[in-house]
This record gives C-alpha cells, structure tokens and sequence, in this order.
C-alpha cells in the first residue's frame, strides 16, 4: 500500500519504520526545514520498547539512554515510601528506558533514513489539509518554494503533532489545548550517580512533585546526565508551551536554584481521544494526546488498521 506520513515526530517515525517493514511504500512530510533533536528526559516502558526492539532500534537506544531498574517512591523527608522493579528487571520482556527525547527522535531518524532512503523523507512540507477521493487520501502541503503539493495514496496518517493541522480540520472549533495548571520546571544536571544508578524517583503530590533519573550512563568522569522535573501547581503566566524558550526560575520560586539548560513550559491537557481513524487517516501520539508511553505502540499496532483504538487508557 502506498501510505503518506504527516509528521516526522515520534510517532511518525516509528509508524514509518513498522509500516515499513510491513512492506508498505512510505513516504515522509515533515513541516520543519531541518529536524533538531529536542527535549529532555522521557520513558519508554516495556511494551513500547519491546515494539522498537522488534524494529531493530533498541539496541541503539540502549546505548544512548539508561535501562531503568526500579521506580521509588520518597515523601518530601525523603524516606522511601514504596518501591518497584522496573522492566526487564520486573520480568517483562523488555526494559524501560528512560533517555533524552531528542535521541529518541534522532536515532528513529536514523533508522527511517538508512531503510527508506533520504528520498523519501520531504522536510518543509506542512500538510494543510485533506481530503478523501474515491478509494484515495488526498493530502496538500505547503512546500519551501510556497506552492502547494498535492499527494494521492492509499492511506494518509496524520502524526502532526500536538498542534495538528488534521485534527483542527476535523475539528475547527475545538480551540487550542488547556493548561493542566501544573508548570514543569525541566532541566538535566551532570552529577554522581544516585541510588542504583539506573533508579528513578518520584517525590510529592499532584500539586508539588519532583521526578528524577538519569539519561546516560556513568561517564569516566563518575558523573552522569540526570533528567530532573520540578512540577507546581501554578496559574498560567504567560505563553504556556515554548520548548525552545530558557526557563526563567521567577515563574516558579523566587529562590535561585541550581540549574542547567533549563527549559520550561506549561502541561497541557486535551479533552481525551483515544486513537482513531477517519476515512483513510489515522491519528496518531499527540495528535490525539495521549500519553507519549502509548505512542510507539500506536505506529506499531495500530498503523494500517481501520478500527478505533479503544482499549488503551
Ligand atoms: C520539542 C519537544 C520536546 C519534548 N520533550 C519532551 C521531553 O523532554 N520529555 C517528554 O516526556 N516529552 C517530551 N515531549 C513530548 C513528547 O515528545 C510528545 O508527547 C511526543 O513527541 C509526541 O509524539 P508525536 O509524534 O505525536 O508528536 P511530535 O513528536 O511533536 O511530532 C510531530 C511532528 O509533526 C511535525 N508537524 C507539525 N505540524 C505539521 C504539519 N502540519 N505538517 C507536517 N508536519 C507537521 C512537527 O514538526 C513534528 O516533527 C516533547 C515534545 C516536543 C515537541
């Protein structure tokens, strides 16, 4: 089947890579004119990296990132409260891996590069929108030289994202994500190992809570790469949701912290839809927000199906 991706995020890719070696003729359009590996820390748990070792990609992602052995709980005393093995060492079949978002997305990259070639990859084509003719999907997309391309195939699968063209399409009024209240203060912090070494925290409550663990492994230098996220409950201040804006500690405590590359911004909620299909298009990751642990499995299982996921949340 030949099939369009809107969206070289991380669903696209990992959609790309399933369908991919389903056989399918891919091709590729990604808005931005150049895909930079952003982000700090996120989590693959087990079912979406056993999908991405069955795709040929976790070994690389184990060397970039950290296979997590337990989650801990402490209070704001810092005594543990409660305690589990994580992944491979929970006896499931694959590991957790916790690393950084922006390699994640690079070394999908990779691999969609190296198997389908460059030249299925478009960058600065943004889908603005589409439509279904006869048995076809019918997508349009702005290209760097500002005219239109229009692309026939037997599926279009929108992955655009959080700001999804495709999905304002199918819903103009919906207006933009609401603010969770929570505001994430994010940075990464080059430090001695803690706990195991592969351990991640979570401290608090839904109002004020500290999640920490490492990214990489432990360098010669005995220090590692550690994701921290400091989260409150906050009124909304300003543009919620900037990934590419330095953090500014004000927006959070007066008092000066310790930081590093910090970046921050506001969580964001949708009204919550699980995965589905309309016509030929599917609707993948944020594009329909839920959760990133979900995402990966989504490009898998559900990349060509025609039926509604509903067993997910
Ligand atoms: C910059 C960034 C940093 C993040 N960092 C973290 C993190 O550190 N930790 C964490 O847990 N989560 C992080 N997240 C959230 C997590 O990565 C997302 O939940 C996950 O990436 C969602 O995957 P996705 O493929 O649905 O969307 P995305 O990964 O956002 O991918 C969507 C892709 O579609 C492209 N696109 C957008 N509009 C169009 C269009 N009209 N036509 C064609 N292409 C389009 C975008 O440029 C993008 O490449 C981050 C998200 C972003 C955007």
């Amino acid at each position: 089947m030949k099939v369009t991706i809107a969206g070289a995020g991380i669903a696209g890719l990992a959609t790309a890579l399933a369908l991919d070696a389903d056989g399918h003729d891919i091709e590729i359009f990604e808005a931005v004119q150049e895909i930079k590996p952003l982000g700090v820390g996120i989590n693959l748990l087990p079912h979406a990296a056993a999908i991405l070792n069955g795709l040929g990609v976790l070994d690389d992602l184990l060397k970039s990132g950290v296979a997590t052995s337990e989650l801990s709980y402490f209070n704001r005393h810092g005594q543990k409260i409660w305690s589990e093995p994580r992944g491979l060492y929970a006896g499931q079949n694959a590991p957790q891996v916790s690393l950084a978002r922006g390699e994640l997305q690079r070394i999908l990259l990779l691999h969609v590069r190296e198997r389908l070639g460059e030249s299925r990859i478009h960058s600065g084509h943004r889908l603005v929108s589409f439509s279904n003719k006869k048995d076809q999907a019918v997508a349009i997309f702005s290209t760097p030289s500002s005219s239109e391309l229009i692309v026939q195939s037997d599926i279009l699968i929108c992955a655009d994202g959080i700001h999804s063209a495709a999905r304002a399409q199918l819903y103009p009024d919906e207006g933009a994500p609401l603010y969770s209240g929570r505001l994430l203060w994010r940075a990464t912090t080059m430090a001695p190992p803690f706990l195991s070494g592969t351990s991640m925290i979570m401290a608090g409550h839904e109002d004020q809570k500290f999640v920490c663990y490492p990214i990489e492994s432990c360098g010669e230098d005995g220090l590692q790469k550690i994701n921290w996220i400091a989260e409150l409950r906050r009124p909304l201040l300003r543009n919620p949701e900037d990934w590419n804006r330095k953090g500014d500690i004000n927006d959070f405590y007066d008092e000066q912290l310790p930081h590093r590359g910090a970046i921050c911004f506001g969580c964001h909620i949708k009204s919550v839809r699980l995965g589905f299909t309309y016509g030929k298009d599917n609707f993948h990751g944020d594009t329909i927000a839920e959760k990133q642990r979900k995402i990966v499995s989504d490009a898998a299982i559900n990349g060509v199906q025609a039926e509604p996921v509903t067993n997910w949340m």
